[in-house]
């Protein structure tokens, strides 16, 4: 078991580090970089960022071990998701660093993914040269260059990524909805905490919300839902946001330590997550992991 580690900086740590540059931020990614998962690719990334809150946050890449390397969660999108578990609504500013030495600008994936969250283009993003000199702050222009590509997301009435969301969605079951409690947020039960996760879901284009919760050996309940790219590809995963709240929350455990999850999604959705988190869960998890699957529909 890995030592913990908090993924997280309050408002009075983050004022003590002082401005958001490589030099202030290098010790930081120095802390992190031990709890990334990069067993595979043996290459750990570490994401800073910066909220409106006033606080920092962490992320780190997270490979899954016998799955191909499109199943791992990238440093961006684990700082994505730790940033939807606080409900922090605003990325002001950007920091990826394999190394603490220089940072990079985040992978063309992870750029199309964050183009899902609103005004991203204001977001400062650090980046130096590959010595660790010269340091620009070059958000716009990626992230402009992506908008001429693919052209912008239409606004509509829809939240963004990280805006507060709210699935209308129930279960199919009619004896499972009444079991519901009224604090599913914070309760211990799989099924309330994965429903809870789908209504928080980020799925605008393919209208499937989807959530995941997970419990370990030792009772403790870990969520995440459905993050949607219009790309489809950099989308994130409701297992895989579960796992960031595992690693954030779970003291360092190895999946291992899984013994049981459930996933909501739609029944017949045209996006069914059920097939992935099963073989996720097959490969990461206790090899006795109880995986279930409970449907639900919109009100
Ligand atoms: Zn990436
Ligand atoms: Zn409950």
């Amino acid at each position: 078991m890995a030592q913990p580690f908090r993924f997280m900086l309050n408002q009075t740590e983050t004022e003590s580090y002082g401005a958001f540059i490589p030099r202030n931020l290098r010790p930081l990614i120095d802390r992190a970089i031990p709890h990334a998962r990069a067993q595979i690719s043996g290459s750990p990334v570490v994401a800073i960022g910066l909220a409106s809150s006033g606080q920092t946050y962490f992320g780190v890449n997270v490979e899954l071990p016998g799955l191909p390397p499109n199943y791992s969660i990238h440093a961006e999108q684990f700082l994505v998701a730790n940033f939807a578990l606080h409900f922090e609504l605003k990325l002001i500013g950007l920091a990826i660093s394999p190394n603490g030495y220089y940072f990079k600008a985040p992978c063309g994936h992870c750029c199309q993914f964050l183009r899902e969250i609103s005004n991203m283009s204001d977001t400062k993003v650090l980046i130096t040269g590959p010595t660790g000199q010269g340091e620009t702050h070059g958000t716009r222009m990626l992230l402009s260059t992506f908008l001429i590509l693919l052209g912008t997301i239409s606004p509509g009435n829809v939240p963004r990524l990280l805006e507060p969301s709210d699935n209308s969605i129930g279960f199919i079951d009619s004896s499972l909805q009444m079991d519901i409690c009224s604090n599913s947020e914070h309760c211990n039960h799989l099924s309330c905490r994965a429903l809870r996760a789908a209504t928080k879901s980020y799925a605008r284009f393919s209208k499937c919300p989807s959530g995941v919760a997970l419990i370990d050996r030792r009772g403790t309940v870990y969520s995440g839902w459905f993050m949607e790219s219009v790309a489809h590809n950099p989308s994130l995963g409701p297992v895989q946001a579960a796992l960031v709240d595992f690693v954030v929350n779970g003291d360092g455990q190895e999946f291992k330590e899984i013994v049981e999850a459930v996933l909501v999604e739609k029944r017949g959705a045209v996006l069914s997550q059920e097939d992935t988190a099963r073989m996720i869960l097959e490969k990461i998890a206790d090899p006795d992991c109880v995986f279930r699957v409970l449907h639900c529909e919109y009100n």
